[in-house]
């Protein structure tokens, strides 16, 4: 209970610290904060809890628990892409995220229903069973209308070429994180320690708050993340229904769909490679026919980095995985006398952000006054880099401990440092990125793409963390084997990033970016939407 109180008592100062400094932005940006923060508090403390809900619960194997925590870590960035071409087209931004929040409301409160533990020798009882993977069908489902296209309405606060926007971003970036951090720190120790069904209670009550303020904040955001096309979305379309009425008929088979999915890893890899083959087809095609010469560039640039982030994300995420895992088996988590439940730790990373997100964001301003702000795409180099580092120093860490002796806590505490100073060069960058790179017409499909790569790096990091769970091998020596290949891996991509950077950076054509409304969309396409 200290420990919880302690990391609420870190988080204030930095919420504090962060709502002042968003003084000079546009109000909006509250409203996307604290809904975002709610949201993410929801979905991270239920993610801090799933692995163990699984293996200690519902008695999976780690191999099987490991195969659904990935397919749904997945599917939950899979579906953004669909959110962020609805959002596009029809919805607004706004609406979807809407949408979104009370689907995630549902899933989070169905989580709590738990039923009986499973005893040893024994089966899952049918219905709970079903019942948690219907739950997590409507987390999918939520996080795939609100995720992307709330990212977006932040780059609608501003005109393209806003200074304030990169800050933006990461004051957003540590809204996400005070979520993340809090959410896994009380769902994590009420799961733990209570019962599973109080953390995922929590976690409900968490994204209901998330819905009410981003509701009642509606008029701050002053017309951001509006629908494009209005009329559309009334228009009777098929047996006399609306397209309105369509999506939500769309959602409820959707839902299904992903209901029966979720407990399958193999098709929600083909799903992924299906989504991903026409995602990529769709953006080239329509930046080959719909756009102009730069504004094509930009599109190319945007997709190479959001390539990159399916090794980040892939190695990234072993963090609710394999070493959530290997930090609940292998390290010694004894702080100050207390024996800290492995869960918590999935609170580090968040914390750090909410203290050097603004502190890197301050960085950048001093380098750019001085002309030696990295660009995007060395950013992006910096963190694969610092993100293979970080399993390094654990590898080496753990070695020096000798073999079968317990890793000392200080190299999670280092490891998940380096992760984050890494995520921070790479993630709010790349938000801010996405929504200057793209044309308004493309921008949620761009964006719903940035997260669908991290859905297939989810679903990279459930087979990397299945090959640290091989059985028949000594636990500790598969994982740092593993952690130092993956480790090297990082260093050399990160490496090669930074020498190919001036390209893409050329492909970025910073310098004729431009607000004007169809900027950078052939006439024809624009007579056309
Ligand atoms: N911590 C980030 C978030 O939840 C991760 C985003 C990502 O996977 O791209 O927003």
């Amino acid at each position: 209970m200290q420990f919880v109180l302690a990391i609420t008592a870190v988080a204030l100062p930095g919420m504090l610290f962060a709502l002042f400094q968003m003084r000079h932005q546009p109000k909006g940006l509250y409203i996307l904060f604290f809904a975002e923060m709610w949201e993410r508090f929801s979905y991270y403390g239920m993610r801090a809890l799933l692995i163990f809900y699984l293996t200690k619960h519902f008695l999976f194997g780690e191999s099987q628990a490991y195969g659904i925590y990935g397919a749904y870590t997945t599917l939950v960035y899979i579906l953004p892409v669909i959110g962020g071409v609805l959002a596009d087209r029809y919805l607004g931004q706004r609406r979807a995220v809407a949408i979104g929040a009370v689907l995630l409301v549902l899933g989070h409160l169905g989580m709590a229903i738990e039923g009986e533990p499973v005893a040893p020798g024994q089966s899952p009882n049918e219905i709970i069973l079903n019942v948690f993977y219907l739950s997590l069908a409507l987390i999918i489902m939520g996080v795939g209308f609100l995720k992307a296209n709330i990212s977006t309405i932040v780059g609608e606060l501003y005109p393209k070429t806003d200074k304030r926007r990169d800050g933006a971003f990461t004051l957003f970036y540590v809204g996400i994180n005070l979520g993340s951090f809090l959410g896994a720190a009380w769902a994590g120790f009420l799961g733990e320690t209570y019962g599973w069904k109080y953390g995922f209670g929590l976690a409900g009550v968490g994204m209901l708050l998330g819905l009410i303020v981003f509701v009642w904040g509606t008029p701050w955001l002053k017309g951001a993340g509006e629908s494009r096309n209005p009329e559309l979305l009334a228009r009777k379309r098929f047996a006399g229904l609306s397209t309105q009425w369509l999506i939500y008929l769309g959602t409820f088979v959707t839902t299904i769909l992903v209901w029966l999915m979720v407990r399958d890893q193999e098709a929600v890899g083909y799903l992924l490679s299906a989504a991903g083959l026409v995602t990529v087809a769709y953006i080239y095609y329509r930046s080959v026919f719909t756009l102009e010469r730069h504004a094509r560039d930009r599109i190319i640039a945007a997709m190479f980095l959001i390539s990159i982030q399916v090794l980040f994300w892939a190695l990234f995420e072993q963090a609710g995985s394999s070493l959530n895992v290997y930090t609940d088996q292998q390290v010694d988590r004894t702080i100050f006398g207390q024996e800290v439940p492995a869960s918590v730790f999935q609170s580090l990373n968040a914390g750090y952000i909410i203290y050097l997100g603004p502190l890197l964001a301050a960085l950048w301003v001093f380098l750019a006054k001085r002309g030696l702000e990295p660009t995007a795409p060395q950013k992006f180099g910096l963190g694969v880099i610092q993100l293979g580092l970080g399993f390094l120093v654990l590898v080496w860490g753990a070695n020096a401990a000798g073999q079968g002796n317990l890793t000392p806590v200080i190299f999670i505490f280092l490891i998940y440092l380096l992760h984050t100073t890494g995520e921070l060069c790479l993630s709010p960058v790349g938000l801010s990125a996405m929504t200057r790179l793209s044309v308004p017409s493309m921008v949620g499909l761009i964006m719903g793409t940035w997260f669908l790569a991290s859905g297939a790096g989810n679903f990279v990091a459930a087979m990397i963390a299945q090959a640290t769970a091989a059985e028949g091998a000594d636990g500790e020596n598969v994982v740092l084997t593993v952690y130092s290949y993956v480790g090297w891996l990082a260093v050399a991509v990160g490496v090669g990033l930074i020498l190919v950077s001036p390209l893409i950076n050329y492909l970025m054509h910073l310098n004729t970016l431009s607000d004007e409304a169809g900027a950078g969309e052939k006439k024809k396409a624009l007579t056309e939407a």
